[in-house]
């Protein structure tokens, strides 16, 4: 499971901030996760309850914003948001299209107790 390892490098990342912030606890935990970041947030959530346990965020929430694919149309300029991973302009059927987002995993927002 891909989401593991990145959950195990979040992790790293959490109890770095909390060093730097001589928190107690992590409250919680706020991710983006694009359509097309190759990543499914029900594993993600699945992988960080279990990563977890004996951490300093036993006791956290998870929250997980899905970005929908967004994308650009470099020929008429329209932009669309795909619910299919269909790569053609509806307008104009051409096939040259920037993404917008919809690739990120970021790690939005981090609420620590202190
Ligand atoms: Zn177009």
């Amino acid at each position: 499971m891909h989401e593991l390892s990145i959950v195990a490098s979040l992790f790293e990342i959490l109890e770095e901030k909390a060093k730097e912030q001589k928190a107690k606890k992590i409250i919680s935990v706020k991710l983006k996760v694009g359509a097309l970041s190759g990543v499914i947030p029900e594993f993600l959530e699945t992988a960080f309850d279990i990563y977890k346990k004996d951490t300093i965020a036993a006791e956290s929430t998870l929250k997980i914003e899905e970005v929908p694919l967004k994308i650009r149309c470099q020929r008429c300029d329209t932009e669309i948001v795909k619910d299919d991973f269909v790569f053609i302009c509806e307008k104009c059927d051409s096939r040259e299209l920037e993404t917008l987002s919809g690739t990120e995993l970021l790690l939005e927002k981090i609420e620590l107790e202190v």
